[in-house]
């Protein structure tokens, strides 16, 4: 069986001397985010939740959820008890708002809180996760009195939430939507349709659910400009505020599907079910990417936190297993073979994982900082730059963040040999599970070009401009030339060459995106993907930084420190170069894509 620990040490390092909450505590929510605080929060959620909820990960893979002749779902044994001890731990309410029973922390330590709980079991994690996409939603729009009825019990988690947006012939395309929503005398809407592929759309860990509903009402433009928000919940609420009645809404099925077993992912049917609007008719996409954009983020922290414990039980089995010498000689000649840390090929694979884990680790944090510090930083200048910047990253921390997450994810499946293709061990669930990462809340191809169709031109190019920026600033003063900063010198002249590429290749598409948009299309993953590793470069220059500075003021921890000097530059030789090759293939166009007729592609 898999182990897993929550990853305590690097967590710190990040909260604490990189992104250095404590110099924010003159922010809300950040005067109790100090060192001691920072540092209860991950020792006693990262211990619940790897003895709590780790434990159920591959025993309710293996058990799946089940669909009751009645409809109702159950969710694999030991899920129930969890969930309701999670709830009392009250992890899940950390960073909610104080005024609806939230704990009113950063939501940069929500996020800390998630990876653990993604890495532990994320089929478990997405009962809660989808919660705090709703709540965000009903917080951004729904009425006061909404946000009453509704928000103290799913921040507490009495009650679970759900996304609602795909249907049986649309999942991009939204504006295909077919679900009608009829008002009624009492302000209510009658909610009729077909909801495929719903995350958590029935269990029996709580006594209520409240689905978020995307519906067009009668007269609403049959586009994207035509959705709507609806709060259906299966029990209407009584006047006490009670599950009462039983909503028209009823569980048709349960998919049979390559992982995240353990979340039941349903087909809903909407048979004249009572909902209420969510904010204003004709609004509601607006409305849901706001549930969205959290969504996503919380995704690519799925990503990474599918390839941390895939890393951690890699590291464990390269430890232990023993085949063949190394090249240079037997590293242990007193047995009979050596580990298979010894193999360059091995390392290849750990040190790719370790220098994409800990540097996504960095992002993500630094992504639920810039969450934060959008809504609350001192100035409304300092503001806009964090929503900018964060608005910009999204699509990279989910498209980037969860194929890399995959990708690592398989490496350590591999360093098991034949053992990790077999189902007992786990290395071949953590596969499967990551792999929905890059499909759900908009597969990746819909990412980069939410990144290169949306977010370049945003604020006519402000974003993308402040991280060029950005990124030749901080490589500026890695080079510098203060003590210790030969260090970080290689990986930031390598990653101010590839900053000049990432600047070239948008421009290419200034210049050849109007002529042909299919030459934006064709180039826009490869764009995602230089930004991620752009991305990931700066949080390693960041963290080297730290690193060089505690060994300056001579920690004990040298060895700490030492490792992340020394996979900085790894990461520079072998992430930066592939920038360049990424940016030729852009500039390639799209001609050749497109210029074979579609029966070219038939082979029968
Ligand atoms: C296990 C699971 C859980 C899910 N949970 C939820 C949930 O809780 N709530 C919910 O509403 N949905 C959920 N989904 C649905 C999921 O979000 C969609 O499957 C996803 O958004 C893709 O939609 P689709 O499957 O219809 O694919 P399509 O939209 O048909 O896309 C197919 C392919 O074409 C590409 N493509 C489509 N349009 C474009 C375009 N304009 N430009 C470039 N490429 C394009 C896509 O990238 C994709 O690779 C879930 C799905 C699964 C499998």
């Amino acid at each position: 069986m898999p182990s897993y620990k929550a990853p305590a040490r690097e967590t710190r390092f990040i909260l604490n001397e990189v992104l250095k909450l404590e110099s924010y505590g003159n922010l809300p929510g950040f005067e109790n985010a100090g060192p001691d605080i920072v540092d209860a929060v991950i020792e006693e959620a990262g211990k619940f939740i790897a003895e709590v909820i780790a434990p159920l990960n591959l025993s309710g893979d293996q058990e799946g959820c089940t669909r009751n002749a009645d409809g109702s779902v159950t969710a694999p044994k030991g899920f129930k008890q969890a969930y309701e001890a999670f709830r009392e731990s009250g992890w899940g309410t950390l960073s909610h708002p104080e005024a609806f029973g939230g704990q009113g922390m950063p939501h940069v330590l929500g996020f800390v809180v998630e990876e653990f709980l993604c890495a532990a079991n994320q089929s478990f994690a997405m009962y809660s996760g989808l919660t705090n996409g709703a709540v965000s939603a009903i917080i951004a729009k729904g009425s006061p009195e909404q946000q009453q009825m509704y928000l103290p019990k799913m921040i507490s988690g009495e009650w679970t939430g759900t996304m609602n947006l795909t249907e049986p012939h649309c999942g991009t395309d939204l504006g295909m939507i077919r679900t009608k929503a009829v008002p009624q005398a009492d302000g209510s809407y009658a909610i009729t349709g077909t909801k495929i592929f719903i995350s958590a759309g029935e269990h029996d860990l709580t006594s209520n659910i409240i689905h978020l509903v995307l519906a067009k009402t009668p007269d609403a433009p049959d586009s994207t400009k035509g959705i709507s928000l609806f709060i259906v919940p299966k029990f209407v609420l009584d006047a006490q505020g009670n599950p009462g009645e039983r909503n028209a809404v009823s569980c048709g099925a349960i998919e049979h599907k390559m992982g995240i077993h353990g979340n039941a992912t349903c087909v809903l049917n909407y048979d004249g079910a009572t909902g209420w609007l969510v904010g204003d008719e004709n609004k509601g996409l607006a409305a849901m990417f706001i549930m969205m954009n959290a969504a996503r983020l919380g995704v690519g922290i799925q990503g990474l936190a599918q390839a941390e414990v895939a890393y951690q039980n890699g590291v464990l089995y390269a430890g232990d297993r023993r085949q063949g010498r190394a090249l240079t000689g037997p590293a242990d000649p007193t047995e009979k073979a050596d580990h298979l840390f010894v193999h360059p090929d091995v390392r290849r694979m750990l040190m790719d994982a370790k220098a994409f884990t800990e540097a996504m680790r960095a992002l993500a944090l630094w992504g639920g900082l810039l969450v934060d510090l959008s809504h609350k930083a001192a100035t409304e200048e300092e503001r806009a730059l964090a929503d900018a910047t964060i608005s910009l990253l999204t699509p990279v921390i989910k498209g980037y963040g969860t194929d890399k997450g995959f990708e690592t994810a398989v490496n350590m499946q591999q360093i098991w040999g034949g053992h990790g293709y077999i189902a007992e061990n786990g290395m071949e669930q953590f596969v499967r599970d990551a792999r929905i990462t890059q499909i759900y809340e908009g597969a990746n191809g819909v990412q980069a070009m939410d990144l290169v169709g949306r977010k370049l031109a945003l604020n006519g190019g402000a974003a993308i401009q402040a991280f060029f920026a950005t990124v030749d600033k901080e490589c500026g003063d890695a080079k510098g030339g203060a003590k210790g900063e030969e260090r970080l010198a290689d990986l930031a002249s390598r990653l101010e060459k590839a900053n000049g590429e990432l600047k070239a290749a948008t421009m290419w598409f200034v210049q050849n995106g109007m002529a042909n948009p299919n030459n934006v299309g064709a180039g826009a993953y490869h764009y995602m993907d230089m930004m991620g590793v752009i991305s990931l470069g700066l949080m390693w220059l960041r963290m080297g930084q730290a690193a060089i500075a505690a060994l300056a003021a001579g920690t004990t921890e040298t060895a700490f420190y030492e490792a992340k000097l020394v996979t900085a530059q790894y990461f520079g030789e072998r992430f930066t170069p592939d920038v360049g090759a990424l940016r030729r293939k852009i500039e390639a166009g799209s001609a050749t894509m497109m210029a074979l007729p579609i029966e070219a592609f038939a082979t029968v």
